[in-house]
């Protein structure tokens, strides 16, 4: 029996306004995104930079009011509750920052900003605050005397462990993590990914993961979806999105992930998407994607918006007009070498 959804996001929509001055218009983040994340469940949000990912992420915990559409945590609606209403189920959901830099009060102690939460959700004496703090700082590998340095004298990935500290104080059931590791040198990036992966799996919280990195989506993730211009257009377990994906985008994306088999990637067909992500200001008609996909089938490709539908009888889902409901898919990397 599958268990009951941790977070259940539908249709959800969020819409920036462009001031006149500055040619005005509306923004199209994110346009109508469902999302479902059960218990212990990491999700991977991928996409190129502009595709709405973070915009998912902050508005899943409330940093953003949604324009439309609904978030459940626990199967209650959120989307619009008041900051007051919405202070108990904070305990449920916090976020890693991308930005270990920024998202550190530098005037604070790293045993401050650990405690933080724990303080504003009150319960513990300054005694087990202390041992609490002591506790998920080696929880993520650091020394329990950092609590008395500042977030200056650390290296970037100590930053996102003390990060990690504070988002975890509270046992929360759902992580959001965007792009936790992509601020950090790489030489570190392995080990915080690992500490992730290993805190994980030993407290059970289910974990949308934010990244464009592919690589680091297929090593830590359980299912991923793919966002392209606001909107998913395909999803599925790790395995189906790695050895089969389907739609045309997800297939380039793939394409651009290098394997440590030099014979292997020189055969391999790169597909380069020809010009930038578009401006969702003004996004294209139909597919979004048309004005880039080297199997565009024009002018229905154009005309008409693809539903995200299931195929292959699982929970796989995919947008595009040329998936068949039996999994067939067009070769993009064929079609983009011909061009
Ligand atoms: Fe390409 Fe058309 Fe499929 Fe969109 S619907 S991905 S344009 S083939």
């Amino acid at each position: 029996m599958t268990s009951p959804p941790v977070l259940e996001v539908r249709g959800l929509k969020k819409h920036f306004p462009v001031p006149r001055s500055r040619g005005g218009g509306t923004v199209h983040a994110v346009d109508g995104v469902d999302v479902t994340i059960r218990a212990g469940e990491v999700l991977g949000l991928v996409g190129e930079s502009g595709s709405g990912k973070s915009t998912v992420g902050k508005c899943v915990v409330r940093l953003l009011e949604p324009t439309g559409g609904t978030i459940a945590l626990h199967g209650r609606d959120i989307s619009h509750l008041s900051q007051r209403e919405l202070r108990p189920m904070r305990r449920q959901v916090h976020m890693v920052f991308q930005d270990p830099y920024s998202s550190l009060d530098p005037r604070q102690s790293i045993g401050d900003i650990v405690a933080e939460p724990l303080r504003m959700h009150g319960g513990l004496g300054s005694r087990e605050l202390g041992k609490k703090v002591e506790s998920l700082l080696d929880k993520v590998g650091l020394a329990t005397g950092m609590r008395y340095r500042y977030p200056h004298e650390l290296s970037g990935g100590q930053r996102q462990r003390v990060g990690l500290a504070r988002s975890l104080s509270l046992d929360p059931s759902l992580l959001i993590a965007d792009e936790p590791v992509s601020a950090l040198d790489v030489s570190v990036q392995a080990s915080v990914l690992n500490l992730l992966m290993d805190l994980q799996e030993d407290l059970g919280f289910s974990c949308l993961f934010i990244a464009h990195d592919l690589a680091t989506v297929e090593l830590v993730c359980n299912r991923v979806a793919v966002l392209y211009l606001g909107r998913i257009v395909e999803e599925g377990t790790r395995e189906e999105i790695f050895t089969s994906p389907k739609h045309p985008y997800t297939q380039s994306l793939l394409s651009a992930i290098a394997v440590p088999d030099p014979p292997l990637q020189r055969r391999r067909e790169r597909i380069i998407l020809t010009g930038d992500i578009p401006s969702p200001i003004d996004p294209p008609s139909g597919c979004t994607f048309h004005t880039r996909c080297p199997v565009a089938d024009l002018p229905r490709c154009a005309d008409e918006v693809p539903i995200l539908r299931p195929i292959e009888a699982s929970a796989r889902q995919v947008s595009c007009h040329l998936v068949g409901a039996d999994g067939t898919a067009p070769d993009a990397a064929k079609a983009a070498a011909r061009i």
